[in-house]
């Protein structure tokens, strides 16, 4: 492989990124498409390697764009075209409900980051028995839930252990999981705040962590969620991944570039077409890895028709864009039956137990309250595959189908049940908003990673099955969903596959 790009120049140990003024004249050693949590992390493990790279990223970056606004959110009166300005996508995939059932208003990133630009910065491992769903009775009726994942916890335990280094995480073990082997950092000192709320859940029987935390505190930060950090406080893929790729390891980045379709010979993606600033480009590497997210993954592949494959690139299972899973999330504030209201409120870092992760054979999820302005608590539970969930495209268009399974809401029901019942001494838990409503923010599995072509999109390795030179490495990959915040496990995935490749 080469180790720079054709016409790039090295000065004072920066690779000179003129050649992305003319991103067509390169032959890339790999292209990735979207910067966000899991192309960031592969365009960072291959650069260091001497791989030449060129993310494409549909949006802006934050980092060296000074029309970006930052530490503001989004007015709600913005027209869509300025969404990217604050780090958002401008233009959501289409919702069409089967069945009823609501969904949450959402947003993803778009930019350097991807979502992680914009996260609430809880990143945390995965639970061994996330791979493993048909140890469920829940994941058994129905679903298309593999009995186990083709990469094991302790294949990905080294990923994790990278990805934790690198977003300097923060927090303390969690009692019910396997124990760290490199240690986390320590999180700030604990609030009066936080000691009584895990006084409380400990009395419960449950057993409180300081959450696991990608944020640097500062004074005056905020959390900043859905609104790009003004502090320095965040530490998202951008900056952890994308920065040091480009300005230590010679990466390049086309901003606001939106791959448009991929051009397939002999199973071998040659061209990637894009709009790069309403100019058609057209980008060859040696490698495409796809990171573009689980909405936009598989839409790309859905548009890129070819002879071979006249349903979709790589789509010879009929798989690509099923399987669309979401976690149902709920937010709850926590009022106090013995303190007063007005008692001072202050958390320094969060705090998540994971008691109810799975109970009597049926997986629940993990419940986490982040700092803030009163003890609110949200909840994630899992969600299952199901062939009909799925994300389509109609005349361009990026739409989604989600029936909410008969299952999921009985599981819904058992987890707000048990956690009000397991804390009702000390609390009442009110609903800051109507109960089980879909994270679309956590969308995962429109491309399963499985050993099997027929029953895959993608292969163990981050391969395609269809093709030989596509790997894919944004959320779409996940075969269940767990019960956790998802973008660790995206990023100790996309750490695994690039070593493996390289
Ligand atoms: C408000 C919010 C809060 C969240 N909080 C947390 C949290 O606390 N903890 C957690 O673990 N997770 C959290 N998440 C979820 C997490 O950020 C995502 O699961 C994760 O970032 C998904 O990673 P990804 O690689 O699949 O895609 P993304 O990170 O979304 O990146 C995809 C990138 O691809 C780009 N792109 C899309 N299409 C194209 C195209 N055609 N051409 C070029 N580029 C393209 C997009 O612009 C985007 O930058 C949150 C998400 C949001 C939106």
């Amino acid at each position: 492989m080469c180790l720079l790009p054709m016409g790039s120049a090295r000065c004072g140990g920066l690779l000179v990124a003129s050649n992305v003024e003319d991103p067509e004249s390169v032959f890339w050693d790999a292209v990735i498409v979207g910067a966000g949590a899991g192309g960031a992390a592969a365009g960072y493990a291959l650069a260091k390697r001497g791989r030449s790279v060129l993310f494409i990223e549909k949006g802006k970056d934050p980092h060296t764009d000074s029309s970006v606004v930052k530490g503001e959110c989004l007015p709600s009166d913005s027209p869509p075209a300025h969404r990217v300005d604050y780090g958002l996508c401008p233009c959501l995939p289409e919702p069409k409900l089967l069945g009823g059932g609501r969904f949450s208003p959402f947003t993803m990133g778009c930019g350097t980051g991807g979502s992680t630009a914009v996260f609430g910065m809880v990143m945390e491992r995965f639970r061994p028995n996330d791979f493993t769903p048909g140890l469920f009775s829940s994941g058994c009726s129905g679903s298309s839930a593999p009995g186990e994942w083709p990469v094991s916890y302790d294949e990905m335990v080294p990923y994790y252990e990278e990805a934790e280094r690198l977003f300097r995480i923060r927090g303390t073990q969690d009692p019910l999981a396997p124990p760290n082997s490199v240690a986390l950092l320590p999180p700030p000192l604990e609030t009066a705040t936080e000691r009584n709320m895990a006084a409380v859940l400990s009395q419960a029987g449950l057993h409180p962590y300081r959450i696991h935390s990608a944020c640097e505190r500062v004074p005056n930060c905020t959390g900043c969620v859905r609104k790009l950090c003004h502090l320095n406080c965040r530490k998202d893929s951008g900056k952890i991944l994308v920065r040091p790729a480009v300005e230590q390891y010679g990466a390049n980045i086309l901003s606001e570039c939106s791959v448009q379709r991929l051009v397939e010979r002999s199973r071998v993606v040659t061209h990637a077409i894009c709009n790069w600033r309403n100019r058609e480009v057209s980008v060859r590497g040696r490698l495409f890895v796809l990171a573009a997210n689980a909405f936009f993954t598989p839409a790309l592949l859905l548009k890129s028709i070819s002879a071979h494959f006249p349903d979709g690139l790589g789509n010879s299972s009929g798989l690509v864009g099923r399987n669309l899973m979401l976690h149902l999330s709920d937010v709850f504030l926590a009022q106090s039956k013995t303190s007063p209201a007005h008692i001072e409120f202050d958390m320094s870092h969060g705090l998540a137990f994971n008691d109810l992760y799975s109970r009597n054979g049926v997986k629940l999820g993990n419940i986490h309250a982040h700092p803030d302005k009163q003890p609110v608590f949200a909840t994630i539970l899992e969600d299952l595959p199901y062939y009909f969930n799925k994300v389509s495209v109609d005349s361009g268009r990026v739409s989604y189908e989600y029936h909410f399974p008969r299952e999921l809401r009985y599981r819904h029901g058992v987890f707000v049940e048990e956690f009000a019942r397991r804390v009702s001494e000390s609390w009442n838990l009110r609903p800051l908003r109507p109960l089980g409503l879909p994270n679309m923010t956590h969308a995962c599995g429109t491309c399963a990673l499985g050993r099997d072509a027929k029953s895959s999109v993608v292969h163990p390795s981050g391969r395609m099955h269809d093709l030989d030179n596509i790997y894919l490495v944004d959320s779409s990959w996940f075969p269940s969903s767990g019960g956790i915040n998802p973008s660790l496990t995206i990023i100790a995935n996309a750490l695994r596959v690039c070593a493996q490749l390289v």
